[in-house]
């Protein structure tokens, strides 16, 4: 890679630059090189992947409708490594709404993708601190590694942050809810040594009362190939709490199994003590306050509920989940009516089908929408696009939506699909020495069946 040094900052210039190797992020990566695009992925973790691996998520929710699968391209060849490594759980790929996988092998299984690129570079390690914009056109970012900061210049920028951190940054305008209203926060954590057989006895012989099992909508369906169970009101509703734990009485815990044996996802969906977007001092109390909720749920699953007894926590996510910030305003508005009418968009790019709705701000519930089976809604081209800016795309759960539709729109395989398109976007346009909201909606779609996504 070609490094410069102009003034004493390092300077570089790549076709496509993609700020957040997430969910979105690494899919729009790994399209833009492969349609051509010298491109560079810039991403504060460790790794790449995001919630889809920092975060610890390991339940792909959205890849089917019911009766068959509606996202594949780039997402569902993710799914086949993961088929041919035994690190995924399914029973029925096109009814299964949700597959299990292991989210350590997708850290590699991405190192793997990306590395066979040969247009294709990622920094980790490195934070995207400013925005550099020509007039109403995004044209590149700085980024800080170690102390070391380096201007970099591109055609085309895909903000995949999930926070629409670039987009926000070059003043696009966007919506954040108050936190009161806002979907709460969750950390992620392992537990291992579940005795996997006694939790799911004691579930069968002790059928929830307030906990769901399932979220409301879902019932209906033949969801979930492995054990998730949602709640933990049930369990804790007949025992004297230490007093440090009372605060989990009404807590909506959520557990599900992995694809190895004894190991059990934690994610507790209370822990809400700031805004994502408030200053320093309230997101570290963030930060803290969802580990100790993570630590006392483990606590509290291991004192009172059969299987748990032996179980320890072996893992605490990275990247703290969080569900919901900022939304650019987009060319396009996704609404709860083209939800509920599975509205087909002549620019569609991508498909969801995950019950819209969200978790309520106390985190103690969800509120539910659902489709019938075998039908989905189309996600359109132009809800990436932000409004008023150019060279600018932004992929991932920071797109343009009302708040209602979340579910159907951040989950993953959406995320991934609206990162493939945004990718091979990006590189049709500097292909065509366009712009991304010049590019030829019936190129990017032809080009993407041509993929294997389903649009
Ligand atoms: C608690 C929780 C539970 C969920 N459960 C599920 C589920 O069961 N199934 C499902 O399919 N989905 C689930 N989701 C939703 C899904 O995981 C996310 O909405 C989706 O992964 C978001 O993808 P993204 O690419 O937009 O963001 P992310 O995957 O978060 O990627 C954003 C990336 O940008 C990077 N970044 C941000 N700012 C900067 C910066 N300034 N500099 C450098 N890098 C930066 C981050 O490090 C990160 O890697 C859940 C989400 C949460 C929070």
């Amino acid at each position: 890679m070609n490094v410069l040094r102009r003034n004493g900052l390092k300077t570089k210039t790549v076709d496509v630059l993609i700020a957040g190797g997430g969910t979105a992020g690494v899919i729009a990566g790994i399209a833009a090189a492969r349609n051509g695009a010298d491109t560079l992925i810039v991403d504060k973790q460790r790794c790449l992947g995001g919630q889809f691996t920092a975060g610890m998520q390991g339940a792909w929710v959205g890849f089917s409708d019911k009766e068959k699968v509606i996202v594949k391209g780039i997402a569902w060849e993710i799914r086949n490594i993961f088929k041919e490594r035994n690190a995924i759980v399914e029973e029925d790929p096109e009814t299964d709404v949700c597959f299990l996988y292991d989210t350590e092998v997708a850290k590699v299984v991405l190192d793997e993708m990306t590395q066979k690129e040969k247009n294709l570079h990622s920094f980790l390690n490195t934070s995207i601190v400013d925005v550099i914009t020509e007039g109403d056109t995004v044209v590149g970012l700085i980024v800080l590694s170690e102390m070391e900061q380096m201007e970099i210049r591109a055609k085309v920028v895909i903000d995949c942050t999930g926070d629409a951190a670039v987009a926000a940054g070059s003043d696009v305008p966007y919506e954040i809810r108050p936190k009161k209203d806002i979907q709460p926060m969750s950390l992620l954590g392992k537990m291992a040594g579940v005795d996997m057989a006694r939790v799911k006895q004691y579930y069968k012989d002790n059928p929830p009362v307030q906990d769901t099992s399932e979220p409301p909508a879902w019932h209906d369906f033949k969801t979930f190939p492995g054990f998730m169970h949602f709640g933990l009101q049930d369990e804790l509703a007949n025992v004297e709490l230490p007093p440090r734990l009372e605060y989990l009485r009404n807590w909506l815990a959520i557990f599900t199994s992995t694809p190895n044996p004894g190991e059990m996802t934690i994610n507790c969906s209370g822990a809400i003590e700031a805004h994502s977007i408030d200053g320093f001092e309230a997101r570290a109390g963030q930060e803290v306050f969802s580990q100790k909720c993570l630590y006392d749920v483990a606590e509290a699953l291991r004192l009172y509920v059969p299987g748990f007894e032996n179980a320890y926590l072996t893992a605490i996510a990275s990247l703290l989940g969080i569900r919901e910030s900022r939304r650019i305003v987009g060319d396009y508005k996704i609404t709860m009516d083209d939800f509920k009418s599975a509205r087909q968009f002549e620019d569609s790019i991508g498909r969801g089908a995950m019950p819209a709705g969200t978790h309520t701000p106390d985190g103690i519930t969800m509120v539910v929408y659902d489709l019938d089976p075998g039908k989905s809604m189309s996600i359109p081209y132009r809800c990436m696009l932000p409004k008023g800016k150019d060279g600018l795309l932004v992929a991932g759960r920071c797109v343009s939506f009302e708040p209602q539709v979340a579910n159907c729109i951040r989950c993953m395989p959406q995320c991934m699909a609206m990162g493939e398109a945004a990718g091979t976007a990006a590189a049709i346009a500097v292909k065509q020495g366009t712009t991304p909201r010049q590019v030829d909606i019936k190129i990017l779609q032809d080009t993407l069946i041509k993929q294997g996504a389903i649009i």
